[in-house]
């Protein structure tokens, strides 16, 4: 029997995916934590079940030990020594004593109960098992861990530049994620995360002074007070526990701080937001506007791009930056009203593009990042006054890939975001052509089409892990097109676009126009033709591998012509109007693809009583 067939006797079918059958680990934490908030230290007790829903027998597992790359020589250390482009946050680290970097140390572990042999190799335990653990079965995992929280350098750490406390992400023995390509035990050298989907109870405790605010929903408001289940002020005794739980998630992070200002904000009866920001009086009104805005934002990238998943998000000041996690956010939070605004519209839209749709961030980070970018530019054009179904126009990231595509680090999207050999090559692939991804998808099928796409592949891989091919299978049965060459030209390559408009003949009743694919990157073209009556004609010229069109795009006078054969380096187009009629000729007039050279894209007719015109470059 084939592997799929197999697959699909035991499991069944689920989802069209471009994987084959599609499967997902699942897991299941219970954690204890005591924290001494003098010694910045923790110690914890694990349970971890695991099933194994892969087809595979599953003989060892690794964890990730994240806070191990907080110290002298560690994978990060060195990495940031030897990077043209340096992150300079993390050369801290090599200047680390021993009572300010982080480690985390697995002091026992059991499987069943059975003590197992594991080996800490920097930030990734390689465990074997005592028995293998077979397909649809599960395991028990527990252990005993210890970890010192390092000082702010990189997402996670204590008291980071505006001194919160503790900024608590990437902090436990983490399982690493086995799927349809195998292990993903990542060693953590600076960049993003992938995680086993499944549930967790997370127990700290912690001197009752410090306000929590993390993934998932306190479950005892009552003990712990600070302003959960309406309860105000300090718990009674001196340590608190405070009982967190979180179901369908692939990650837990939480904050902690004595000076914490805790807002609730009802944006409707399934979801409450909530804000925990150090009280400060010249920020302060900067988050009472922000917990004005949140129904607003919520309420529109729920009706714009689906709808957001969990009855709670916390935004939370913490971390260096911005960084997405679960239900949840840490955001810097002395900044000015637009930029507050700012990261906080990008981090939840990230509540889409990760933490429902999750993606390897490693992988493709571009998945995560690109979109976010995109759909996060969207939604701030619209709460800064534009239409709801507004796109605007993208030339900040535009003008980002085309610098990239004409620098010699450019290197495919494609890359392991660990492995780039530049820094800001990553960033430009991840944020900006990650973007452009879908700007110039939309391009492709049209708007209305990839805003489907968009809604559509959220709701099919919500909670679960998608892959490339995975969104462009959703455009494809969105656009009834034949859409796998764009992934392959634009993640798996560093082509490039260049379309000209090459010669004009023109007579006195029609004009005969060619255009030449300059570059080596394949797409329909757009041709706006204007008139000199000031009418305006759009003429799509479709690949004829796509077979077939976009729609015709708001309401335009767009006239639909023969396929290209992408073969042919240059295409003939025959328009009914007399030369003396057109005033000008644009390929891509909205500026939606990447053409590095847009002067050839536009041409102006400069006859007054050209009969016959010719214009040949
Ligand atoms: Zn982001």
């Amino acid at each position: 029997m084939t592997r799929a067939l197999i697959l699909t006797l035991f499991w069944g079918l689920s989802i069209t995916s471009s994987q084959g059958q599609y499967w997902q680990q699942r897991v299941e934490y219970k954690m204890d934590i005591d924290f001494d908030t003098e010694k910045h230290q923790f110690i914890g007790d694990q349970e971890l079940t695991y099933f194994n829903n892969s087809p595979d027998t599953i003989t060892r597992v690794y964890y990730h030990l994240f806070f191990n790359a907080f110290q002298p020589g560690s994978m990060m250390d060195i990495r940031s020594h030897n990077v043209s482009d340096t992150d300079s946050r993390l050369l801290l680290i090599s200047k680390f004593s021993s009572e300010e970097m982080g480690y985390l140390h697995v002091m026992s572990m059991t499987q069943n109960g059975i003590a197992l042999k594991f080996e800490e190799q920097g930030t990734i335990l390689v465990v074997n098992l005592d028995k293998p653990v077979l397909p649809g079965k599960k395991a028990v995992f527990k252990m005993k861990f210890n970890g010192q929280v390092p000082l702010q350098t990189r997402r996670s750490g204590r008291y980071n530049a505006e001194g919160v406390a503790y900024s608590m992400a990437q902090w436990y023995p983490k399982l690493s994620e086995y799927d349809t390509e195998g292990w993903h035990a990542d060693p953590y050298i600076g960049r993003e995360f992938y995680g086993v989907w499944g549930d967790f109870k997370v127990n700290i405790t912690i001197d009752s002074e410090f306000v929590l605010g993390g993934t998932g929903f306190v479950k005892n408001p009552k003990e712990v007070k600070h302003g959960y289940g309406g309860y105000n002020g300090l718990p009674d005794s001196e340590k608190v526990t405070w009982h967190f739980e979180a179901e369908n998630v692939h990650d837990f992070m939480w904050a902690a701080d004595k000076e914490y200002l805790h807002k609730i904000v009802k944006v409707n009866d399934n979801l409450d937001v909530h804000l925990l920001y150090k009280d400060n009086p010249e920020y302060n009104s900067n988050w009472d506007t922000l917990a004005m805005v949140v129904p607003k934002l919520f309420n529109y990238v729920n009706w714009r791009f689906g709808k957001y998943g969990f009855k709670k998000y916390s935004i939370i000041q913490g971390g260096d930056g911005g960084m997405e996690y679960p239900m949840a956010t840490l955001i810097t939070g002395f900044q000015s009203l637009r930029g507050l605004i700012g990261v906080t519209v990008h981090e939840l839209l990230h509540s889409w593009y990760h933490m429902a749709l999750g993606n390897n961030e490693l992988k493709y980070p571009w998945m995560d990042e690109g979109f976010t970018s995109y759909t996060s530019t969207i939604t701030s054009n619209y709460l800064s006054g534009g239409d709801s179904l507004g796109v605007p126009d993208f030339d900040r990231a535009m003008k980002s890939v085309i610098y990239l595509l004409e620098s010699e680090k450019d290197e495919p999207m494609s890359i392991h975001s660990d492995h780039y050999l530049a820094r800001f090559a990553y960033g430009i692939n991840a944020y900006s052509k990650g973007a452009i991804y879908l700007h110039q998808l939309s391009y492709i099928i049209g708007q209305k089409n990839l805003d489907e796409t968009l809604r559509r592949y959220y709701n099919q891989w919500q909670y679960k892990h998608p892959e490339p091919g995975d969104i462009m299978l959703v455009a494809e049965k969105v656009s009834g097109l034949e859409l796998d060459w764009y992934n392959e030209y634009y993640i798996f390559s560093t082509r490039k676009v260049d379309y000209a408009i090459k010669a004009v003949y023109g007579k006195a009743d029609e004009t005969r126009v060619v255009l030449e694919r300059a570059g080596d990157f394949i797409l329909p073209v757009d041709l706006q033709i204007e008139l000199k009556d000031g009418s305006i004609v759009l003429y799509n010229i479709p690949l004829q591998i796509m077979r077939g069109h976009k729609p015709v795009e708001n309401d335009k006078n767009m006239i639909f012509s023969t396929p290209w054969p992408w073969v042919s380096p240059t295409y003939e187009l025959t328009i009914p109007y007399g030369i003396n009629d057109v005033k000008s000729l644009h390929i891509d007039p909205e500026v939606r693809t990447t053409d590095l050279n847009r002067e050839n894209n536009d041409l102006e007719i400069k006859t007054d009583e050209g009969i016959l015109y010719i214009l040949e470059r």
